[in-house]
């Protein structure tokens, strides 16, 4: 219904990133936008200022950053924009899996809604991106997965998901891509060692050891 007024890629990107923060029930204001989003606090603020002024949010008397109806339309549409060209680059163009995420990046604000539809249906209707983040409205099916630095040694899980604040990091995603680490596969734990911050596991044949911020973005389901 709002097509016809697509906000710009830099807004559409603000969208996304307030979306992202505000679906997990955290706060969102200009300092966590100008970390995620890699920009200066004025640059932010100029930006947020035209973004109420255009109707997309609305910020409170503390600061506080909130999605309007149609700003909300619009961050949901972007982020299933970008959520199912990342399954298009690895599905059709076979694409390594650390690279979905920014190529993905650069194309998602040109998916027209046609495309949009049309990807849907090719990628039969996913509700989660190829590293396991819900697409809008699938929030609650990742509600029972497990953080994997909780999990004991001896358990067996699926890795599920890789934590959206991980697919802006490159260098992480190509490690766990290099160790095999990606949703689908089986890992035991091996050996938790809370006191040297890190943990061991099994992935496959290999023996892998992450430290204990990396393992808090993965979340995995038990095996029974
Ligand atoms: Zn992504
Ligand atoms: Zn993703």
């Amino acid at each position: 219904m709002n097509e016809q007024i697509r906000p710009s890629a830099t807004v559409e990107d603000y969208l996304g990133v307030i979306y992202t923060i505000a679906r997990y029930g955290e706060r969102v204001i200009g300092a966590r936008l100008a970390e995620s989003l890699e920009v200066s606090a004025p640059t932010v603020t100029a930006t947020l200022k035209r973004m109420e002024r255009d109707g997309w949010i609305r910020i409170d008397e503390n600061k506080e950053i909130n999605l309007t109806n149609t700003g909300l339309t619009a961050a949901r549409s972007v982020i299933r924009r970008h959520m199912l060209t990342e399954w298009m680059l690895s599905k059709v163009l076979k694409l390594p899996f650390s690279e979905l995420h920014r190529e993905a990046h650069q194309i998602e604000h040109t998916i027209s809604s046609e495309v949009e539809q049309r990807l849907q249906s090719e990628m039969e209707d996913p509700r989660f991106c190829p590293h396991g983040n819900p697409l809008p409205g699938y929030e609650d099916a990742v509600s029972e997965w497990l953080a994997l630095s909780g999990i004991e040694p001896g358990v067996e899980v699926i890795l599920q998901r890789i934590h959206e604040n991980l697919e802006d990091q490159y260098d992480s995603l190509s490690f766990l891509e290099s160790q095999g680490l990606m949703p689908g596969v089986r890992i035991r734990v091996i050996e938790v060692l809370p006191f040297n911050e890190t943990i061991q596991v099994q992935v496959n044949d290999r023996q892998v050891i992450l430290g204990t911020r990396l393992a808090n973005q993965l979340y995995v389901s038990l095996i029974n």
